[in-house]
């Protein structure tokens, strides 16, 4: 059969396209994690995102970096850190201008909730999706063996599960399962608490975060088998809001955005370039994102206070 030199330019550049578009579509950063500081209130042992500088953006800056990621595609963005309650004026400031300017889908918060205050959810609340709240036990002697107790966890936890409720926030409760909490039973309080999605991640440990006596943290001493994170998801499993998140999937699936406003590299390789520098394409190039593991551990679902009524966007 004859090919034309037409026919040949015309498919390699579908062939360009295909390759220009697929490349293309697994760069758009549709859900993020800015751990704006790295600076906490509590230390845990196995912490993997640790206190390794002091460093905040300026608020200007953090503002166009999450200008450029919306313009880039982003449709839900979630505070961490660190202790994003260390700096509630910042935090604030950042999730109205989400809401109000950039009008993302979905704005969450991750907090060890000891800094939660009503009025700054009575303030900013109308603008927060999801507030997650991570607690690794209910029993406080555990809490502090693991180094975030302070006596009140477990009643302060129920406080902003009804402050939820009465800002209409979606509560989330996110749980660490390792070596000191892999054996307990904690259905009685989850059905009392009603989270909408109650994550259990198995204990990670990172390179240069947790993984050595040098870091921070050394999160070894607190690893887990596959088995024992089995045995702990056997034991919750009726729980409809469970989601249970194993090494596999957890390690390099989350987009993460540091203080700095670079991309992390859960592949060893150095973080990105500030995105407000190169921009946000160039520097999600620079770094390995594992999607797939993003898509298979649900890593989008409802993220807003209201389904979407349209039908479109979120069921994918
Ligand atoms: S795990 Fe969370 S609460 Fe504990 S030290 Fe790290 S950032 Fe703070």
């Amino acid at each position: 059969m004859d090919i034309s030199v037409p026919s040949i330019i015309l498919l390699s550049t579908l062939v360009f396209l295909a390759l220009i578009n697929r490349r293309h579509r697994c760069q758009i950063p549709v859900s993020v994690n800015y751990h704006f500081t790295r600076r906490c209130n509590k230390t845990c042992g196995f912490c993997f995102h640790t206190a390794t500088t002091s460093h905040i953006e300026d608020l200007a800056k953090a503002k166009e970096g999450l200008r450029l990621l919306k313009q880039a595609g982003m449709r839900k963005i979630n505070f961490a850190g660190g202790e994003p309650f260390l700096y509630p004026k910042f935090l604030g400031e950042m999730i109205d201008f989400c809401k109000q300017t950039l009008r993302l889908e979905s704005i969450s918060i991750v907090s060890n909730g000891s800094l939660i205050k009503e009025s700054f959810l009575r303030k900013h609340g109308k603008n927060v999706d999801i507030l997650a709240v991570s607690c690794d036990s209910f029993d406080e002697t555990t809490n502090v063996k693991i180094g975030r107790g302070s006596g009140n966890q477990v009643q302060k936890l129920y406080e902003i599960a009804s402050w939820c409720r009465k800002y209409n926030i979606k509560f989330k409760i996110n749980t660490v399962v390792n070596k000191l909490n892999f054996m307990e039973d904690m259905n009685e309080h989850i059905r009392a608490l009603q989270p909408f999605r109650w994550k259990c991640f198995q204990v990670l440990i990172v390179d240069g975060e947790n993984d050595s006596a040098a870091t921070l943290r050394d999160g070894r001493q607190f690893t887990i088998t596959d088995a024992e994170f089995g045995l702990f998801c056997r034991r919750h499993s009726g729980q409809q809001c469970f989601v249970p998140e194993p090494n596999r999937l957890m390690a390099k699936s989350y987009l993460i955005l540091d203080e700095y406003m670079r991309f992390l590299d859960r592949n060893g390789k150095q973080p990105s370039r500030p995105i407000v520098e190169v921009g946000v394409e160039k520097a999600l190039q620079s770094v390995f994102w594992d999607e797939p593991a993003f898509l298979e551990r649900g890593g989008i679902y409802d993220w807003e206070k209201e389904s979407c009524s349209d039908g479109q966007g979120l069921d994918w």
